[in-house]
């Protein structure tokens, strides 16, 4: 990996180094947390201090942290938790991670109302949408709170005055794996009631993340067993991966506002050696972004074909759409309003406060790669 320029932390991240040490403690208290003997209830007790640990960093100390196998399942859990009997609707909106949207879309078929709120060029959801589509018939709105393809932070604090303001029985979650670590969360003050987290966007282990869930909110189980996790996620639960996510939350939201600076900084020195560089873009990611996510696009290049001729020089970028034809697929930036060239030619490029980058060298090599591909375009072309 160290060989490589990894331009892709909005997928994952490197884990900490300080994890092998809560690994090697782990390996010695291996205990099933369940056990009632003395060495297994230490491990209990680790356990629950860090979920009030996580609550406290989190600013939910008003709330109760259910541990999962990731965001993915902690969003299955939120939105398997409200009963619409075809009566109710659950608003989500267009741009949601496939955990909320294809969720949705399941109980979309099962015959249930749901409703896609838009969202505006930026990909932010608006706040009149929110009013318009909100009725006594909603029973939860499930919105992002920043985009994991172009960073788009949306106001959540004001979107949940404002679902509440008409209707206070709707329950509001929030998927906020790019969000934590990377902008403030306060969730007392933004006034949600569940809160979708994941540990390895946060430089944590895969395969665990949490949902919290404020007080009073009753969520069901979607995995029945032994009744570990207050009986809401039963089987063994993962320690290590539970000690790991409070290590890394602790970290991360310590650590929040020196590492946005430092991001911003980098973003925009990027963004300006791109454009010393001549290149035209189109940029997907404006002012209300996490500068930790900046979506691009080029006309008339693939950004699939533009992934690859980076990685030749081993910076390692994702595309803006999976498009194995000719058809480009991107959900996020067809909501946005962009058009198919633009899709097609999108790349993401996503940093690591824990790594630092020769933003000059990257944005030159774009720049060339760029270059030279539009040149075959052209030179195909006529
Ligand atoms: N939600 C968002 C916004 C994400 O970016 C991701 C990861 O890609 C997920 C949910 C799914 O997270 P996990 O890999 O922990 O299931």
């Amino acid at each position: 990996m160290d060989n490589f320029i990894y331009l892709d932390n909005a997928a994952t991240t490197k884990p900490f180094a300080e994890l092998s040490k809560i690994y090697e403690d782990y390996s010695s208290n291996f205990y099933n947390p369940s056990a009632v003997y003395n060495p297994a209830v230490n491990v209990k007790v680790l356990i629950e201090d860090t979920r009030r640990s996580i609550c406290k960093a989190l600013g939910g100390e008003q709330g109760n942290i259910i541990f999962t196998s990731g965001a993915t399942e902690a969003n299955n859990i939120a939105l398997s938790s409200i009963n619409l009997r075809g009566k109710y609707n659950l608003i989500v909106s267009l741009v949601e991670h496939p955990a909320i949207f294809n969720k949705a879309k399941q109980l979309q078929n099962a015959g249930e109302n749901i409703i896609y709120a838009p969202t505006d060029n930026n990909g932010t959801v608006r706040l009149n949408d929110i009013k318009n589509l909100v009725s006594d018939k909603t029973a939860m709105v499930s919105i992002m709170h920043v985009n994991n393809e172009t960073g788009a932070i949306n106001d959540i604090k004001q979107i949940c005055d404002v679902i509440k303001s008409i209707n206070p029985k709707t329950v509001i979650h929030v998927d906020g794996v790019q969000a934590v670590g990377k902008i403030k969360v306060d969730l007392q003050s933004l006034g949600v009631d569940m809160y979708t987290i994941s540990a390895h966007k946060i430089n944590g282990p895969k395969g665990i993340g949490a949902l919290w869930v404020k007080k009073g909110i009753k969520i069901n189980p979607i995995v029945y067993g032994g009744g570990q996790e207050q009986g809401y996620r039963s089987g063994t639960e993962n320690v290590f991966g539970i000690l790991s996510l409070g290590y890394c939350i602790g970290k991360v939201v310590a650590e929040q506002e020196q590492n946005y600076n430092k991001i911003q900084l980098i973003k925009n020195a990027f963004l300006q050696q791109l454009t010393l560089n001549n290149v035209q873009f189109k940029l997907n990611s404006g002012n209300n972004c996490s500068p930790y996510i900046i979506s691009l696009s080029f006309n008339n290049v693939r950004g699939e074909v533009l992934l690859h001729n980076l990685e030749s020089h081993n910076i390692l970028i994702s595309t803006g759409s999976a498009c194995s034809s000719k058809k480009p697929d991107n959900r996020t930036l067809k909501a946005m309003g962009l058009n198919d060239n633009l899709i097609m030619g999108s790349i993401r490029i996503s940093f690591s406060a824990y790594d630092n980058y020769d933003v000059n060298n990257i944005a030159d090599t774009i720049a060339t790669e760029l270059k030279n591909l539009q040149k075959i375009i052209r030179g195909n072309n006529g």
